[in-house]
């Protein structure tokens, strides 16, 4: 397939615009063929009006035409074979069997909501039917379902260049919900970006959906991002990435004369808490286990342990030694973009230089664009004094923080601003004697793991990945699963309406065979 640096405006192909840009390839460090154009703010209102036009008639489509939709732009993907995976590891300096894992769960989620728009309950139709003669007042004849929003601004991040990105899941689960969407490419792997946006409208096509369903724009500059997000016809945005670009668009979002929903998956550093028992019986396996995790995918994951808290009960030196020849021993890789290599130095650099800190370990020392892992080491005292060392710093390090006391630990955790998850290794006697330590951390993350590590979010029904500010700006929802649903549709009810101009999912019938809430009893019966 033939790169050409275009915007998709729908199913039109449009360079208008006078900014261009090339990939960059971080391994080989030169750019990469063709120019992409970036879109000028005309091509971003045509592709909103077009996202809007199509709204009408895409948000009515059935659950079972969307569900073969979405399972088409799975096939299309898979139908670019290597050569996406090969761009992409071009783009990104990730390997080509991460991202055939990566293309995996791409296809994986776009089937997992097709099945759930196959299933039908997700609209959460609930029926109170009505009561004429009640007393003193008659009681009506009231429905709900849950509608799609409307048109969607869709941002994906660099260090997911599928799984989070143009078929990503904000993609499948805003298209599974009925809304249209505008994506924004990134400008980090803006080829891969244009294959995907190519296999999305060969599936609409195919599966008839009307032009606009989907739409593409590419950008360098934060120009086009903040067009989608104050334009008047969008009515959400999902966004992944770091957190100033998030909390940019959702203040932008937020001063509009409409403000909308942003749905901002940002950065986390995830902490892990060592509790003594389980210090005393895993200590080697935990370091081991730790720095695998701490450098899976050069650290470029939002998942990844930036902090580990422990207490010092005479056990501590073994662990330490172990974590520093496993940090030692792990490899370097490049990174995605220069820029994120330089911020990962930066970050390392400072973090080494506050007070009370030191580096505990590092990899050996490589050229070029290549992440070196690092872990770095304090004191709680000095961690509770300097907020700064609660921040992500996205790429293969973590800080080793160490605790006199359980009220010590428990201090640090009532401090700490939402993150994406924490994890306890703990015995089943240190849960036991920790549980105000357990009930601090469930109101601070949207995921709690036990004795295993954030990194690799299970695709499925019951994931949370999602958090309180500032990992994300809404914590009632999550990014992966099949949840992520509920963010692009709203409840709409329908009052005394005759049935046959209720949607198919409200109807007396149960046409669609759904589970709904009837008179306050789920079923699956007919009125
Ligand atoms: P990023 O620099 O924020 O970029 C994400 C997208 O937002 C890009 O399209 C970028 O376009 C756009 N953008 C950024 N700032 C903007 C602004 N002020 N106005 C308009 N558009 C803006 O993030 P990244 O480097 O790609 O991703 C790495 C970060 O994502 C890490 O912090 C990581 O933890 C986080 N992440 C979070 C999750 C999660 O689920 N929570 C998953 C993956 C990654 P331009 O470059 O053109 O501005």
């Amino acid at each position: 397939m033939q790169i050409t640096g275009c915007n998709f405006i729908g199913a039109e192909e449009s360079k208008r615009g006078e900014r261009t840009f090339k990939a960059f390839d971080p391994a080989a460090e030169t750019e990469l063929a063709p120019q992409f154009h970036e879109a000028t703010s005309q091509e971003v209102d045509a592709a909103i009006l077009k996202a809007e036009q199509a709204f009408a008639s895409y948000s009515r489509r059935s659950g079972l035409e969307r569900a073969a939709f979405l399972e088409k732009i799975a096939d299309e993907i898979m139908a670019l074979g290597d050569a996406l995976l090969q761009r992409c590891s071009e783009e990104t300096g990730l390997p080509l069997a991460r991202l055939t894992g990566e293309r995996g769960r791409t296809v994986g989620q776009l089937r997992m909501f097709a099945q759930l728009l196959r299933e039908g309950s997700w609209v959460d139709a609930r029926i109170e039917t009505a009561m004429p003669d009640r007393q003193p007042l008659p009681k009506p004849d009231v429905r709900s379902m849950r509608r799609a929003l409307g048109p969607v601004g869709i941002f994906g991040a660099s260090n997911f260049p599928l799984a989070f990105s143009v078929a990503g899941g904000d993609t499948a689960s805003a298209l599974a919900a009925g809304c249209t969407i505008v994506v924004k490419a990134h400008p980090a792997h803006p080829g891969t970006c244009e294959m995907v946006a190519r296999a999305i409208l060969s599936a609409s096509q195919k599966s008839g959906m009307p032009d606009g369903t989907f739409s593409m724009l590419q950008g360098k500059s934060n120009d086009v991002g903040m067009a989608i997000v104050t334009h008047p016809l969008i009515k959400a945005i999902g966004f992944t990435g770091s957190f100033t670009g998030g909390k940019a668009i959702f203040d932008a979002a937020n001063r509009r004369p409409e403000p909308i929903p942003v749905y901002a998956e940002m950065g986390s550093s995830n902490p892990v808490f060592i509790l003594p028992g389980a210090m005393k019986k895993h200590s080697a396996a935990i370091a081991k286990g730790l720095a695998g995790s701490v450098t899976l995918g050069v650290g470029q994951f939002c998942t990844n342990p930036g902090l580990v808290f422990q207490m010092d009960a005479g056990d501590l030196t073994a662990f330490q030694s172990a974590l520093s020849e496993a940090f030692q021993k792990a490899p370097s890789a490049t990174m995605l973009t220069p820029q994120i290599h330089a911020a990962f130095q930066d970050a390392v650099a400072s973090t080494a230089a506050q007070k009370g800190v030191n580096i505990l370990a590092s990899g050996a020392q490589t050229a070029g664009l290549q992440g070196v892992p690092h872990v770095l080491q304090t004191d709680a005292a000095s961690y509770i004094e300097n907020q700064q060392l609660e921040d992500e710093i996205f790429g293969p390090s973590t800080l080793s923080v160490t605790a006199k006391n359980k009220a010590e630990l428990l201090d640090i955790a009532s401090k700490l601003h939402g993150h994406l998850t924490a994890t306890l290794w703990a015995t089943d006697e240190d849960l036991e004697s920790h549980t105000e330590l357990i009930h601090t951390l469930e109101r601070k993350v949207g995921r709690l793991i036990r004795n295993g590590f954030p990194t690799g979010v299970e695709v499925c029904h019951a994931m949370v990945h999602g958090g309180p500010f500032p990992a994300t700006t809404d914590s009632r929802t999550t990014s992966v699963g099949t949840a992520a649903i509920d963010r692009f549709a709203r409840p709409v009810c329908f009052q005394n309406f005759p049935d046959k101009l209720l949607p198919d999912e409200l109807k007396n019938t149960n046409p669609l065979g759904i589970w709904r809430l009837i008179n306050g009893e789920m079923s699956k019966g007919l009125l």
